[in-house]
């Protein structure tokens, strides 16, 4: 894994050795912190233990949605509230054994499935951490988005495309539904964008996408 620190207090962990992109992120918050997607199992998530040592602050871990290689990892985190949208819990319930068979050559280390256990349907948020989740559809219907309005910067999940050349990501909702979620995330004016899979991209990134989606 490759770290990279981001904004104030933010730490992107980026994988190694895959073909495409995985990024993870830890948002360091006043009372809690965060970790958004827990990537493909034990090897995704063991750097945290590194990471947050020091930390007395409770860890929420939060999934974008219920798609494999952000859920894996979810396991190893017993203490922790596991937060989504209702939706991904109800979709990891019918789907996560089965990807899992189809997948699992993908696996870093030990994979340990856990169901949130916080959800939400429109918007959760942690006001002495500046930390909002709300919902998203788009790449999937149970999406999330993660801002951080310390450092206006957003997680948009995998609604953001996976390389700059295919920057409109697979979309399971109607374009419709996709492009409000867009306007949601234009009206948050965010500094910085990461994703799941896409490099940190600036607000142009909307722009881009738009022209695509035209
Ligand atoms: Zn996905």
């Amino acid at each position: 894994m490759q770290t990279q620190r981001i904004g104030t207090r933010s730490i992107l962990l980026s994988h190694e050795g895959l073909d495409w992109g995985l990024h993870l992120q830890l948002i360091f918050g006043k009372d809690h912190n965060f970790l958004i997607d827990t990537g493909l199992g034990f090897g995704s998530v063991a750097p945290l233990k590194e990471l947050l040592k020091d930390e007395k602050k409770p860890l929420e871990v939060v999934n974008t949605h219920h798609h494999w290689d952000h859920v894996w990892g979810n396991g190893f985190f017993e203490e922790s509230l596991l937060v989504s949208h209702a939706l991904c819990r109800k979709l990891l319930e019918e789907t996560m054994l089965q990807t899992y068979e189809k997948y699992k050559h993908i696996a870093r280390g030990e994979v340990r499935f856990a169901l949130p256990r916080l959800t939400f349907d429109s918007a959760l948020f942690f006001p002495s951490d500046g930390v909002r989740l709300f919902y998203s559809p788009g790449h999937t219907e149970d999406c999330i988005s993660v801002f951080d309005e310390v450092d206006g910067i957003l997680n948009a999940g995998d609604n953001i495309g996976d390389t700059d050349e295919e920057i409109l990501p697979n979309l399971e909702c109607d374009t419709e539904v996709y492009h409000d979620t867009l306007e949601a995330y234009r009206a948050l004016s965010f500094k910085l964008c990461v994703s799941g899979h896409n490099r940190p991209r600036g607000f142009e990134v909307i722009r881009e996408i738009e022209q695509k989606l035209r």
